[in-house]
Protein backbone atom coordinates (compact mmCIF):
# COMPACT_ATOMS: atom_id res chain seq x y z
CA UNK A 1 0.00 0.00 0.00
CA UNK A 2 2.90 2.36 0.65
CA UNK A 3 6.71 2.98 0.64
CA UNK A 4 8.84 -0.48 1.42
CA UNK A 5 11.41 0.91 4.30
CA UNK A 6 14.15 -1.47 4.36
CA UNK A 7 15.41 -1.73 8.21
CA UNK A 8 18.40 -4.48 7.77
CA UNK A 9 19.93 -3.90 11.27
CA UNK A 10 17.96 -5.46 14.42
CA UNK A 11 17.52 -2.63 16.95
CA UNK A 12 17.36 -5.54 19.14
CA UNK A 13 16.80 -8.88 18.92
CA UNK A 14 14.06 -9.81 21.57
CA UNK A 15 16.68 -12.60 24.09
CA UNK A 16 15.48 -16.34 23.86
CA UNK A 17 12.51 -15.41 22.08
CA UNK A 18 11.22 -17.62 19.08
CA UNK A 19 7.18 -17.76 17.61
CA UNK A 20 6.38 -20.55 19.91
CA UNK A 21 8.16 -19.79 22.74
CA UNK A 22 4.52 -18.34 23.84
CA UNK A 23 4.44 -21.94 24.64
CA UNK A 24 6.59 -22.10 28.04
CA UNK A 25 3.91 -19.09 29.35
CA UNK A 26 0.41 -19.56 31.14
CA UNK A 27 -1.82 -19.41 27.58
CA UNK A 28 -5.50 -17.76 28.92
CA UNK A 29 -8.57 -17.94 26.81
CA UNK A 30 -6.98 -20.81 24.64
CA UNK A 31 -9.72 -23.46 23.54
CA UNK A 32 -9.04 -27.31 24.40
CA UNK A 33 -8.79 -28.57 21.13
CA UNK A 34 -10.41 -32.96 21.78
CA UNK A 35 -7.65 -34.11 18.94
CA UNK A 36 -3.90 -33.08 18.79
CA UNK A 37 -2.89 -34.61 15.64
CA UNK A 38 -6.16 -33.12 13.66
CA UNK A 39 -5.56 -29.53 15.19
CA UNK A 40 -1.14 -30.07 13.88
CA UNK A 41 -2.44 -30.99 10.53
CA UNK A 42 -4.48 -27.78 10.66
CA UNK A 43 -1.35 -25.83 11.24
CA UNK A 44 0.75 -27.24 9.36
CA UNK A 45 -1.61 -26.30 6.30
CA UNK A 46 -1.67 -22.93 7.68
CA UNK A 47 2.01 -22.42 7.73
CA UNK A 48 2.15 -23.02 4.11
CA UNK A 49 -0.36 -21.23 2.88
CA UNK A 50 0.33 -17.37 2.01
CA UNK A 51 0.31 -14.34 4.23
CA UNK A 52 -2.35 -12.07 4.29
CA UNK A 53 -0.30 -8.52 4.80
CA UNK A 54 2.94 -7.67 4.13
CA UNK A 55 6.01 -6.45 5.74
CA UNK A 56 6.20 -3.33 3.99
CA UNK A 57 2.77 -2.83 4.57
CA UNK A 58 3.53 -2.92 8.30
CA UNK A 59 6.42 -0.41 8.17
CA UNK A 60 4.23 2.04 6.37
CA UNK A 61 1.63 1.87 9.10
CA UNK A 62 3.93 2.18 11.65
CA UNK A 63 5.68 5.43 10.27
CA UNK A 64 1.79 6.67 10.27
CA UNK A 65 1.51 5.91 14.12
CA UNK A 66 4.81 7.47 14.83
CA UNK A 67 3.38 10.76 13.37
CA UNK A 68 0.42 10.33 15.40
CA UNK A 69 2.51 10.05 18.69
CA UNK A 70 3.89 12.98 17.67
CA UNK A 71 0.53 14.60 17.13
CA UNK A 72 0.52 14.92 13.61
CA UNK A 73 -1.76 12.19 12.61
CA UNK A 74 -5.17 10.82 14.16
CA UNK A 75 -6.26 7.02 14.57
CA UNK A 76 -9.93 5.98 13.44
CA UNK A 77 -10.06 1.87 14.23
CA UNK A 78 -13.08 0.70 14.03
CA UNK A 79 -15.49 -2.42 13.15
CA UNK A 80 -17.01 -5.46 14.62
CA UNK A 81 -16.97 -6.51 17.67
CA UNK A 82 -16.47 -10.33 16.47
CA UNK A 83 -16.89 -11.11 12.42
CA UNK A 84 -18.70 -13.84 11.11
CA UNK A 85 -17.67 -16.26 8.40
CA UNK A 86 -21.23 -15.34 7.43
CA UNK A 87 -20.23 -11.78 7.18
CA UNK A 88 -17.56 -12.24 4.18
CA UNK A 89 -20.25 -10.51 2.01
CA UNK A 90 -19.75 -7.81 -0.62
CA UNK A 91 -22.37 -5.85 0.82
CA UNK A 92 -21.33 -5.36 4.60
CA UNK A 93 -17.60 -5.59 3.79
CA UNK A 94 -18.38 -2.40 1.27
CA UNK A 95 -20.95 -1.17 3.98
CA UNK A 96 -18.29 -0.83 6.88
CA UNK A 97 -15.82 0.33 4.40
CA UNK A 98 -17.93 3.39 3.63
CA UNK A 99 -19.14 4.25 6.92
CA UNK A 100 -15.20 4.15 8.24
CA UNK A 101 -14.67 6.60 4.90
CA UNK A 102 -17.22 8.67 6.12
CA UNK A 103 -16.02 8.96 9.95
CA UNK A 104 -12.53 9.55 8.30
CA UNK A 105 -13.57 12.40 5.80
CA UNK A 106 -15.53 14.47 8.47
CA UNK A 107 -12.17 13.86 10.47
CA UNK A 108 -9.63 14.99 8.37
CA UNK A 109 -11.90 17.33 7.39
CA UNK A 110 -12.41 19.53 10.69
CA UNK A 111 -8.80 17.86 12.68
CA UNK A 112 -7.35 19.21 9.81
CA UNK A 113 -4.73 16.20 9.99
CA UNK A 114 -4.08 13.29 8.01
CA UNK A 115 -6.01 10.29 9.34
CA UNK A 116 -4.17 6.53 10.35
CA UNK A 117 -7.42 3.90 8.80
CA UNK A 118 -7.33 0.89 11.00
CA UNK A 119 -10.18 -2.15 10.51
CA UNK A 120 -11.20 -4.14 13.49
CA UNK A 121 -11.58 -6.50 9.92
CA UNK A 122 -10.05 -9.89 8.01
CA UNK A 123 -9.33 -11.74 10.94
CA UNK A 124 -11.22 -10.43 13.94
CA UNK A 125 -12.52 -14.28 14.61
CA UNK A 126 -11.30 -14.67 17.93
CA UNK A 127 -13.31 -13.82 21.29
CA UNK A 128 -12.18 -14.09 24.91
CA UNK A 129 -14.90 -15.30 26.86
CA UNK A 130 -15.50 -14.32 31.03
CA UNK A 131 -16.69 -18.12 31.76
CA UNK A 132 -15.70 -21.27 29.95
CA UNK A 133 -19.13 -22.42 29.89
CA UNK A 134 -22.25 -20.78 28.78
CA UNK A 135 -25.32 -22.35 30.74
CA UNK A 136 -29.13 -21.96 29.28
CA UNK A 137 -31.73 -23.40 31.85
CA UNK A 138 -30.42 -27.15 32.55
CA UNK A 139 -27.80 -27.48 29.87
CA UNK A 140 -23.99 -26.33 29.73
CA UNK A 141 -22.01 -26.13 26.61
CA UNK A 142 -18.58 -24.85 25.86
CA UNK A 143 -18.65 -20.81 25.58
CA UNK A 144 -18.92 -19.49 22.11
CA UNK A 145 -15.20 -18.51 21.11
CA UNK A 146 -15.47 -16.71 18.06
CA UNK A 147 -15.64 -18.08 13.98
CA UNK A 148 -12.46 -19.36 14.01
CA UNK A 149 -12.69 -21.46 17.27
CA UNK A 150 -16.14 -23.03 17.49
CA UNK A 151 -19.43 -22.08 15.86
CA UNK A 152 -22.48 -19.19 17.68
CA UNK A 153 -25.25 -21.94 17.65
CA UNK A 154 -26.14 -23.50 21.17
CA UNK A 155 -25.53 -26.83 20.57
CA UNK A 156 -23.04 -29.59 21.23
CA UNK A 157 -21.27 -29.87 18.01
CA UNK A 158 -21.42 -26.68 16.85
CA UNK A 159 -19.74 -25.35 20.47
CA UNK A 160 -16.42 -28.52 20.31
CA UNK A 161 -13.49 -26.22 18.75
CA UNK A 162 -12.40 -27.30 15.51
CA UNK A 163 -8.63 -26.65 14.20
CA UNK A 164 -10.30 -26.69 10.81
CA UNK A 165 -12.10 -23.17 11.37
CA UNK A 166 -8.25 -22.12 11.53
CA UNK A 167 -8.24 -21.99 7.56
CA UNK A 168 -11.40 -21.02 6.68
CA UNK A 169 -10.81 -17.88 8.95
CA UNK A 170 -7.68 -17.49 6.81
CA UNK A 171 -9.58 -17.51 3.46
CA UNK A 172 -12.41 -16.00 4.71
CA UNK A 173 -9.94 -12.75 5.31
CA UNK A 174 -8.37 -12.93 2.78
CA UNK A 175 -11.46 -12.69 0.79
CA UNK A 176 -12.38 -9.67 3.00
CA UNK A 177 -8.35 -8.16 2.22
CA UNK A 178 -9.00 -9.03 -1.24
CA UNK A 179 -11.91 -7.14 -1.65
CA UNK A 180 -11.08 -3.93 0.57
CA UNK A 181 -7.95 -3.66 -1.66
CA UNK A 182 -9.43 -3.84 -5.25
CA UNK A 183 -11.93 -1.55 -3.73
CA UNK A 184 -9.87 1.30 -2.39
CA UNK A 185 -7.35 0.65 -5.54
CA UNK A 186 -10.16 0.79 -8.11
CA UNK A 187 -11.48 4.39 -6.67
CA UNK A 188 -13.50 3.78 -3.78
CA UNK A 189 -12.21 5.73 -1.29
CA UNK A 190 -11.77 8.84 -4.27
CA UNK A 191 -11.84 11.95 -2.44
CA UNK A 192 -13.45 13.23 -5.88
CA UNK A 193 -16.25 10.89 -5.24
CA UNK A 194 -17.41 11.11 -1.87
CA UNK A 195 -20.87 10.02 -2.96
CA UNK A 196 -19.54 6.01 -4.10
CA UNK A 197 -19.33 6.12 -0.04
CA UNK A 198 -22.52 7.16 0.28
CA UNK A 199 -24.92 5.02 2.06
CA UNK A 200 -28.38 4.91 1.25
CA UNK A 201 -29.34 6.20 4.92
CA UNK A 202 -28.27 9.66 4.41
CA UNK A 203 -30.70 11.15 2.43
CA UNK A 204 -33.23 10.84 5.99
CA UNK A 205 -30.54 11.01 8.24
CA UNK A 206 -30.69 13.65 10.86
CA UNK A 207 -26.88 14.33 10.74
CA UNK A 208 -27.30 14.63 6.45
CA UNK A 209 -26.99 18.11 6.26
CA UNK A 210 -23.85 18.85 8.57
CA UNK A 211 -22.43 15.38 6.50
CA UNK A 212 -23.40 16.62 2.91
CA UNK A 213 -22.07 20.33 3.86
CA UNK A 214 -18.31 18.70 4.85
CA UNK A 215 -18.38 17.08 1.50
CA UNK A 216 -19.34 20.03 -0.37
CA UNK A 217 -16.35 21.96 0.90
CA UNK A 218 -14.07 18.97 0.73
CA UNK A 219 -15.27 18.86 -3.11
CA UNK A 220 -14.29 22.40 -3.46
CA UNK A 221 -11.16 22.11 -1.94
CA UNK A 222 -9.91 19.40 -3.80
CA UNK A 223 -11.04 21.31 -7.01
CA UNK A 224 -9.33 24.37 -6.21
CA UNK A 225 -6.28 22.76 -5.51
CA UNK A 226 -6.08 20.76 -8.67
CA UNK A 227 -6.80 24.59 -10.62
CA UNK A 228 -4.09 26.23 -8.97
CA UNK A 229 -1.48 23.04 -9.47
CA UNK A 230 -2.93 22.68 -12.94
CA UNK A 231 -2.48 19.31 -11.96
CA UNK A 232 -4.42 16.32 -11.14
CA UNK A 233 -3.02 16.75 -6.92
CA UNK A 234 -1.67 12.93 -6.15
CA UNK A 235 -2.78 10.62 -3.39
CA UNK A 236 -5.99 12.63 -3.59
CA UNK A 237 -7.65 9.31 -5.34
CA UNK A 238 -5.79 6.85 -3.11
CA UNK A 239 -5.38 5.82 0.83
CA UNK A 240 -3.91 3.77 3.08
CA UNK A 241 -6.09 1.29 4.97
CA UNK A 242 -4.88 -0.97 7.28
CA UNK A 243 -6.04 -4.46 9.38
CA UNK A 244 -6.42 -5.08 12.90
CA UNK A 245 -7.42 -7.80 15.13
CA UNK A 246 -7.14 -9.64 18.74
CA UNK A 247 -4.35 -11.49 17.97
CA UNK A 248 -5.83 -14.40 20.92
CA UNK A 249 -5.64 -17.72 19.39
CA UNK A 250 -1.30 -18.08 19.79
CA UNK A 251 -1.38 -21.42 17.61
CA UNK A 252 -3.06 -19.29 14.70
CA UNK A 253 -0.88 -15.94 14.89
CA UNK A 254 2.06 -18.75 15.25
CA UNK A 255 1.36 -20.07 11.97
CA UNK A 256 1.38 -16.90 10.69
CA UNK A 257 4.53 -15.49 12.03
CA UNK A 258 7.40 -15.34 9.07
CA UNK A 259 10.20 -14.29 8.03
CA UNK A 260 11.16 -12.47 5.11
CA UNK A 261 13.90 -11.91 2.57
CA UNK A 262 16.64 -8.96 3.38
CA UNK A 263 14.80 -8.03 6.86
CA UNK A 264 15.94 -9.16 10.16
CA UNK A 265 13.35 -10.66 12.46
CA UNK A 266 9.57 -11.64 12.51
CA UNK A 267 6.78 -10.35 11.64
CA UNK A 268 2.72 -11.21 12.26
CA UNK A 269 1.70 -11.39 8.93
CA UNK A 270 -1.90 -12.45 9.38
CA UNK A 271 -2.72 -8.86 10.10
CA UNK A 272 -0.74 -5.33 10.52
CA UNK A 273 -1.46 -4.36 14.18
CA UNK A 274 -2.41 -7.00 16.80
CA UNK A 275 -3.93 -6.25 19.77
CA UNK A 276 -4.04 -8.25 23.29
CA UNK A 277 -7.00 -8.16 24.79
CA UNK A 278 -7.61 -6.84 28.19
CA UNK A 279 -7.89 -10.38 30.07
CA UNK A 280 -4.53 -11.65 28.08
CA UNK A 281 -2.81 -8.79 28.94
CA UNK A 282 -0.57 -10.14 32.28
CA UNK A 283 2.88 -9.17 31.80
CA UNK A 284 4.59 -13.52 32.37
CA UNK A 285 1.78 -14.45 30.16
CA UNK A 286 1.59 -15.98 26.93
CA UNK A 287 0.37 -13.16 24.84
CA UNK A 288 2.69 -10.50 25.66
CA UNK A 289 5.67 -13.39 25.21
CA UNK A 290 4.50 -14.02 21.83
CA UNK A 291 4.14 -9.91 20.79
CA UNK A 292 7.26 -9.16 22.44
CA UNK A 293 9.28 -10.71 19.34
CA UNK A 294 7.15 -9.65 16.55
CA UNK A 295 8.07 -6.57 14.66
CA UNK A 296 4.48 -5.16 13.81
CA UNK A 297 2.98 -2.30 15.32
CA UNK A 298 1.14 -3.53 18.81
CA UNK A 299 -1.07 -2.21 20.59
CA UNK A 300 -2.43 -3.64 24.36
CA UNK A 301 -6.24 -2.83 26.10
CA UNK A 302 -5.48 -1.31 29.52
CA UNK A 303 -8.82 -1.96 31.52
CA UNK A 304 -9.73 -0.18 34.67
CA UNK A 305 -7.49 -2.29 36.96
CA UNK A 306 -4.33 -1.53 35.40
CA UNK A 307 -1.52 -0.43 37.68
CA UNK A 308 1.06 2.63 36.61
CA UNK A 309 3.73 -0.14 37.81
CA UNK A 310 2.19 -2.26 35.17
CA UNK A 311 2.01 -0.68 32.39
CA UNK A 312 5.62 1.01 32.78
CA UNK A 313 6.71 -2.96 32.87
CA UNK A 314 4.93 -3.42 29.54
CA UNK A 315 6.65 -1.12 27.90
CA UNK A 316 10.04 -2.24 29.10
CA UNK A 317 9.06 -5.49 27.35
CA UNK A 318 7.01 -4.76 24.36
CA UNK A 319 9.44 -1.62 23.31
CA UNK A 320 12.86 -1.82 25.11
CA UNK A 321 14.22 0.35 22.64
CA UNK A 322 11.28 2.94 22.34
CA UNK A 323 10.77 2.34 18.91
CA UNK A 324 8.46 5.39 17.32
CA UNK A 325 5.38 3.56 16.39
CA UNK A 326 5.61 0.62 18.32
CA UNK A 327 3.17 0.85 20.96
CA UNK A 328 -0.25 1.64 21.25
CA UNK A 329 -2.57 1.88 24.41
CA UNK A 330 -6.40 1.93 24.17
CA UNK A 331 -7.86 2.35 27.43
CA UNK A 332 -11.09 1.36 28.31
CA UNK A 333 -12.38 2.44 30.86
CA UNK A 334 -16.23 3.38 30.99
CA UNK A 335 -17.63 6.36 31.39
CA UNK A 336 -18.19 5.92 34.94
CA UNK A 337 -14.22 5.46 36.12
CA UNK A 338 -11.85 7.09 33.42
CA UNK A 339 -11.77 10.39 35.22
CA UNK A 340 -10.23 8.72 38.16
CA UNK A 341 -8.78 5.63 36.74
CA UNK A 342 -6.84 6.91 33.39
CA UNK A 343 -4.71 10.25 34.86
CA UNK A 344 -2.49 8.03 37.58
CA UNK A 345 -1.98 6.24 34.47
CA UNK A 346 -1.12 8.92 32.01
CA UNK A 347 1.00 11.09 34.60
CA UNK A 348 3.50 7.51 34.99
CA UNK A 349 3.74 7.30 31.24
CA UNK A 350 4.75 10.66 30.87
CA UNK A 351 6.70 11.09 33.73
CA UNK A 352 9.46 8.11 32.60
CA UNK A 353 9.27 9.96 28.86
CA UNK A 354 8.04 6.60 27.46
CA UNK A 355 6.70 6.94 23.62
CA UNK A 356 3.42 5.92 23.39
CA UNK A 357 0.14 6.00 21.41
CA UNK A 358 -3.31 6.62 23.31
CA UNK A 359 -6.28 5.68 21.90
CA UNK A 360 -9.89 6.00 23.55
CA UNK A 361 -11.74 2.72 23.42
CA UNK A 362 -14.92 4.21 24.36
CA UNK A 363 -17.16 0.71 23.92
CA UNK A 364 -15.61 -1.67 26.36
CA UNK A 365 -16.22 -0.18 29.57
CA UNK A 366 -19.70 0.73 28.79
CA UNK A 367 -21.60 -2.32 28.39
CA UNK A 368 -24.82 -3.46 30.41
CA UNK A 369 -27.54 -5.75 30.01
CA UNK A 370 -31.35 -4.44 29.59
CA UNK A 371 -34.24 -6.23 31.51
CA UNK A 372 -34.55 -8.21 28.68
CA UNK A 373 -31.52 -9.75 28.61
CA UNK A 374 -29.60 -7.48 25.56
CA UNK A 375 -26.41 -6.14 26.23
CA UNK A 376 -26.46 -2.68 25.29
CA UNK A 377 -24.21 0.16 25.34
CA UNK A 378 -25.65 3.84 25.90
CA UNK A 379 -24.57 6.27 23.09
CA UNK A 380 -24.10 9.14 25.82
CA UNK A 381 -22.37 6.91 27.67
CA UNK A 382 -19.50 6.23 24.96
CA UNK A 383 -19.85 10.02 23.98
CA UNK A 384 -18.96 10.77 27.60
CA UNK A 385 -15.97 8.74 27.62
CA UNK A 386 -14.62 9.97 24.38
CA UNK A 387 -14.57 13.75 25.66
CA UNK A 388 -13.53 12.78 29.10
CA UNK A 389 -10.39 11.60 26.97
CA UNK A 390 -9.83 14.29 25.60
CA UNK A 391 -10.09 16.59 28.77
CA UNK A 392 -8.00 14.74 30.81
CA UNK A 393 -5.02 14.26 28.60
CA UNK A 394 -4.96 17.80 27.81
CA UNK A 395 -5.20 17.86 31.97
CA UNK A 396 -2.19 15.13 31.98
CA UNK A 397 0.18 16.75 29.46
CA UNK A 398 -0.61 14.58 26.95
CA UNK A 399 -2.25 13.50 24.14
CA UNK A 400 -5.44 11.39 23.12
CA UNK A 401 -4.00 9.97 19.45
CA UNK A 402 -7.36 7.78 18.47
CA UNK A 403 -10.43 6.15 18.92
CA UNK A 404 -11.52 2.52 18.48
CA UNK A 405 -14.97 2.07 18.11
CA UNK A 406 -17.24 -1.38 17.59
CA UNK A 407 -19.40 0.01 14.40
CA UNK A 408 -20.97 -1.80 11.14
CA UNK A 409 -22.21 -0.03 8.43
CA UNK A 410 -25.65 -1.53 8.80
CA UNK A 411 -28.77 0.03 10.12
CA UNK A 412 -28.73 -2.30 13.41
CA UNK A 413 -30.23 -1.63 16.99
CA UNK A 414 -27.40 -2.50 19.55
CA UNK A 415 -26.72 0.68 21.35
CA UNK A 416 -29.12 2.91 22.71
CA UNK A 417 -29.02 6.66 21.92
CA UNK A 418 -27.82 9.20 19.02
CA UNK A 419 -29.68 11.14 17.02
CA UNK A 420 -32.52 8.36 16.54
CA UNK A 421 -32.56 8.29 20.39
CA UNK A 422 -32.90 4.60 20.00
CA UNK A 423 -34.48 2.72 23.37
CA UNK A 424 -34.23 -0.69 25.24
CA UNK A 425 -37.55 -1.84 22.71
CA UNK A 426 -35.66 -0.55 19.37
CA UNK A 427 -33.22 -3.00 20.52
CA UNK A 428 -35.51 -6.30 19.32
CA UNK A 429 -35.64 -4.23 16.44
CA UNK A 430 -32.06 -5.32 14.36
CA UNK A 431 -29.81 -6.86 17.17
CA UNK A 432 -27.59 -8.87 15.13
CA UNK A 433 -24.34 -8.83 16.79
CA UNK A 434 -23.38 -12.29 17.92
CA UNK A 435 -21.10 -10.99 21.16
CA UNK A 436 -20.89 -6.82 21.69
CA UNK A 437 -23.48 -4.33 20.50
CA UNK A 438 -21.81 -2.08 18.04
CA UNK A 439 -22.58 1.96 16.81
CA UNK A 440 -24.99 1.72 13.46
CA UNK A 441 -23.67 3.51 10.80
CA UNK A 442 -25.52 7.01 12.01
CA UNK A 443 -24.04 6.78 15.73
CA UNK A 444 -20.59 5.98 13.65
CA UNK A 445 -21.11 8.98 12.25
CA UNK A 446 -22.23 11.20 14.58
CA UNK A 447 -19.42 9.87 17.14
CA UNK A 448 -16.92 11.26 14.24
CA UNK A 449 -18.75 14.86 14.29
CA UNK A 450 -19.08 15.18 18.15
CA UNK A 451 -14.74 14.79 17.80
CA UNK A 452 -14.75 17.36 15.77
CA UNK A 453 -16.84 19.94 17.74
CA UNK A 454 -15.08 18.63 20.90
CA UNK A 455 -11.37 19.25 19.27
CA UNK A 456 -11.80 20.84 15.50
CA UNK A 457 -10.32 24.26 14.98
C1 LIG B 1 -12.89 -6.47 22.28
O1 LIG B 1 -12.16 -5.58 21.79
O2 LIG B 1 -13.84 -6.98 21.64
C2 LIG B 1 -12.64 -6.90 23.67
C3 LIG B 1 -13.01 -8.09 24.12
O3 LIG B 1 -12.06 -5.92 24.39
P1 LIG B 1 -11.36 -5.93 25.83
O4 LIG B 1 -10.21 -6.89 25.72
O5 LIG B 1 -10.93 -4.51 25.97
O6 LIG B 1 -12.41 -6.33 26.83
MN1 LIG C 1 -16.08 -6.41 21.90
Amino acid sequence: MSTPERSLQPVNLADGWSPASWRGRPALQMPQYPDPSALEAALAELRQLPPLVTSWEIFALKKQIAEAQEGQRFLLQGGDCAENFSDCESGTISNRLKVLLQMSLVLVHGLRLPVVRVGRFAGQYAKPRSTDLETRGEVSLPSYRGDVVNGPEFTAQARVPDPRRMLTAHARSAMTMNFVRALIDGGFADLHHPEYWSLSWVGCSPLAEDYQKMVNSIGDAVRFMETLAGVEVHNLNRIDFYTSHEALLLPYEEALTRQVPRQWGWFNLSTHYPWIGMRTAALDGAHVEYFRGIRNPVAIKVGPSVQPDQLLRLIDVLNPDDEPGRLTFIHRMGAAQIASKLPPLLEAVRRDGRRVLWVCDAMHGNTESTANGYKTRRFANILAEVEQSFDLHAAAGTRLGGVHLELTGEDVTECTGGARELTEVDLERAYRSTVDPRLNYEQSLEIAMAIVRKQGQ
